[in-house]
This record gives structure tokens, C-alpha cells and sequence, in this order.
């Protein structure tokens, strides 16, 4: 996941500015601290970048796959706990709780989902990409239906493709618009 941040970050420093001509960007990277991911072995830091133009120095923080806005709920996290969270019963939230030590209760959980849908579904980024989807992906039962689509279960690589096709709503910018 690291290595597709720094792909993602690079697509985005050779684009340069955008806004002054001139602009060329440098590193300045956040720190972040994870929440509900203990086991984090560093404090991540998101790449992001700063104009270097006098009177601009504008930021810029690249798509990700291990970041939400100013969240680091891990890509994972995020993704995948809705998903099980699907008909879900008490006693296999507090299971996967203990296999993957993560601090998370069943209002946590629930309201992740609710996210789903309702930001997420109502998202310009959703509007666009569902409508490419052949055979459609059922959005009552998001985010499990993504998971299926993209066949994480089957093999592990797809769920770094499901975290690219979401990178897009993870810079701060975009993820503005899908927060409360
Ligand atoms: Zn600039």
C-alpha cells in the first residue's frame, strides 16, 4: 500500500502546481495517527506536497490508499469492517475485534456503514463510477457489493485494486464533501 502511495504522490509531483505555471512541488508531509489500528508500526505520515512559488504555496495531497481525508483509519479498516459488518452478529464482531485487535464497537461499525449509504451513494465520485459498472453493483448492500465486485475474497492483490478505485475520494479535498 505504501509503495502505491508513493506511485500515486510521484503521478502527482511530476504534474507539478497547476495553478502558477512555475510551480514545482515539495515535500511536506503530515503526520497522522492512526485511529483504532494500535498496531501501526510507525506514525504514518501522508505524503502531501507545497507549491514552491512565493505567494502561492498552495498544497497539494495526492490520492491514497491508506489515508481518508484527515483520517487514517487504515484502507483496510475502512473498508473491509462495513462489509462484515453486513448481517453481522454480535458474537463474530467481537471475533474479528480479537483476530485483528482493533478497538471498534457495533455504533462504530454501523455507523461506517450508514456512510455507505448515504454520503458515499450520493457522492459525484459513486454517481460516475457506478454507472460503469456491467453487471451494476447492487448499492442497498455497499460496501460488501464493491467487495464482491472486485473479488477480494478470491485473491488478496484485489483489494489493493478496490483501494485504488477509491483512492479518489481520499484527498482531503474531495473527502470534505463526504463528511458531515
Ligand atoms: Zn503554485
Amino acid at each position: 500500500m505504501e509503495k502505491v502511495d508513493a506511485d500515486l504522490a510521484e503521478a502527482q509531483r511530476v504534474e507539478g502546481c497547476g495553478v502558477c505555471p512555475e510551480g514545482k512541488l515539495h515535500r511536506a508531509d503530515y503526520k497522522r495517527k492512526p485511529r483504532g489500528v494500535p498496531s501501526w508500526p510507525d506514525e504514518p505520515k501522508r505524503i502531501s506536497f507545497c507549491c514552491d512559488q512565493e505567494g502561492c504555496r498552495r498544497r497539494h495531497t495526492p490520492p491514497s490508499v491508506r489515508f481518508l481525508g484527515r483520517r487514517v483509519y487504515g484502507g483496510v479498516v475502512a473498508v473491509l469492517f462495513p462489509a462484515m459488518v453486513y448481517g453481522l452478529t454480535p458474537k463474530r464482531i467481537e471475533r474479528l475485534r480479537q483476530a485483528l485487535g482493533l478497538k471498534v464497537d457495533r455504533r462504530t461499525l454501523a455507523r461506517w456503514r450508514q456512510w455507505w449509504l448515504g454520503l458515499f451513494v450520493q457522492s459525484p465520485f459513486w454517481k460516475e463510477a457506478h454507472a460503469r459498472f456491467m453487471p451494476p453493483v447492487c448499492q442497498g448492500s455497499l460496501p460488501l457489493s464493491l467487495c464482491l465486485k472486485f473479488e477480494i475474497a478470491e485473491r488478496r492483490d484485489r483489494l489493493l485494486e478496490l483501494f485504488k478505485f477509491l483512492s479518489p475520494i481520499t484527498t482531503p479535498q474531495a473527502w470534505k464533501a463526504l463528511v458531515m
